[in-house]
């Protein structure tokens, strides 16, 4: 096989062969195939898309790139949530736990921030000693003992997808469906999943913009882990809005916490369960039972301490994050809050420091926003519509403009 005959092949719309796949993603993962050749592959399957069989044949060539985890014979089913992403996306920190009350396996692995979208490594993170990189031998230990583990992709685990989201990141052909599709199920396949509940966004805030693109999306994604075995379910979830009241990285597992603690903020309570209900044999009932009678929380505690993370601080983890300046953003109206623009609110968070401007850039755990009014909600003159948390004065100047602009009442 010839490399640049198979990106004219693609080029020109034709359909690759499951062996043609494989010969591309091997190459390229060993350094075979250049960077300038499979950036070129990359913008031919953006323009030209991908079958169902090239996209189920791309994901398996990306899982089989690096390591599947094997688990030990009758071992618990294995299930997992994946987010498209979103902005105050904190649902994976109470579902891992909250599911792991039943007799299953969640071995999630997460990933850092992406743009505007925080990440749940990042948000872990922001809790003292908490080590997201556990090696395979550790995760399997972890998953006997307490059921669930949070960590992060090693190098081992589809390196073919760090490698070309990497490219993609810098070439244009991040928004491609099929590329979306394998890279997002080649990292939950090689969880070697049960079941896989997903949590498709759409909105100002998400990647997907429309109800219609979420929809093909879920679609597609849902074909192919069908296809590979696993029994497969979604909600299509707006994000017009933030998640919750919160946006950053410490604030947001302080509101995990008060749902951890049966209280917490009734959108993200509701999603949680609505996304548990969908991949967990327990009933509603129960599940919103977990997160009021404590039993949720003690096993967020043990997976915090069993990943070597200070649960004493769990409950001030805001005296320990703490940014210098707390400004409340006031609104000049009394009224009802009409737009509270989830893509601004995310842009903003990122410029206080709390997301990445460049990949090597360290987060402020501190920064963010927290008390967001939600859309339809009472306000009066003068009463904050959210707290601006920021590390300095120009940083908070730098923010002002675009969140004035993100809410109208
Ligand atoms: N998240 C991923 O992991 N990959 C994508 O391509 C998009 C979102």
């Amino acid at each position: 096989m010839h490399i640049p005959a198979l990106i004219e092949k693609k080029r020109d719309g034709a359909e690759l062969s499951k062996e043609e796949i494989q010969f591309i993603i091997e190459g390229f993962t060993h350094d075979k195939v250049p960077d300038y050749q499979m950036s070129a592959w990359a913008m031919a399957v953006f323009f030209r898309g991908m079958t169902a069989g090239e996209t189920k044949n791309l994901t398996d060539a990306m899982m089989n790139s690096g390591r599947v985890f094997k688990y030990p014979k009758n071992s618990p089913p294995k299930i997992d949530k994946h987010s498209t992403g979103g902005v105050g996306d904190k649902v994976s920190l109470v579902l891992a736990p909250l599911l792991a009350l039943d007799d299953v396996w969640v071995p999630m692995i997460s990933g850092r921030g992406l743009g505007i979208t925080g990440g749940t490594l990042d948000k872990l993170e922001s809790i003292p000693g908490f080590n997201v990189h556990l090696d395979e031998k550790r995760v399997m230990k972890q998953l006997d003992k307490i059921g669930v583990v949070m960590v992060g992709q090693t190098a081992d685990i589809c390196p073919a997808d760090k490698k070309l989201y990497a490219l993609r990141d810098v070439t244009g052909t991040v928004p491609s469906q099929a590329l979306i599709v394998a890279s997002i199920m080649s990292k939950k396949l090689a969880e070697n999943l049960d079941r896989l509940v997903l949590d498709v966004k759409f909105g100002s805030g998400a990647f997907m913009k429309t109800k219609e693109q979420a929809t093909q999306l879920a679609k597609a994604m849902t074909e192919v882990g069908s296809d590979m075995g696993v029994k497969m379910s979604h909600l299509l979830s707006p994000m017009e809005e933030p998640l919750g009241r919160t946006v950053g990285n410490a604030l947001e597992v302080a509101e995990c916490v008060e749902i951890l603690q049966g209280r917490g903020p009734t959108d993200l309570v509701k999603l949680i369960v609505d996304l548990a209900e969908k991949v967990s044999d327990t009933s509603r009932a129960n599940l919103e039972k977990r997160l009021k009678d404590g039993t949720a929380w003690k096993k967020f505690i043990s997976l915090v301490y069993a990943q070597d993370g200070d649960a004493t601080v769990l409950e001030n983890l805001l005296d320990e994050h703490k940014a210098p300046i707390v400004h409340p953003l006031k609104s000049k109206t009394a009224g009802t809050i009409k737009k509270m623009d989830a893509e601004s609110i995310g842009r903003a968070s990122v410029m206080l420091g709390g997301g990445r401007q460049q990949s090597e850039d360290k987060i402020d755990f501190a920064v963010g926003i927290s008390g967001l009014k939600k859309i339809g909600e009472k306000i009066d003159k003068d009463e904050p519509v959210m707290m601006v948390h920021a590390r300095s004065k120009p940083a908070l100047q730098s923010v002002l403009p675009v969140l004035e602009a993100a809410f109208a009442v």
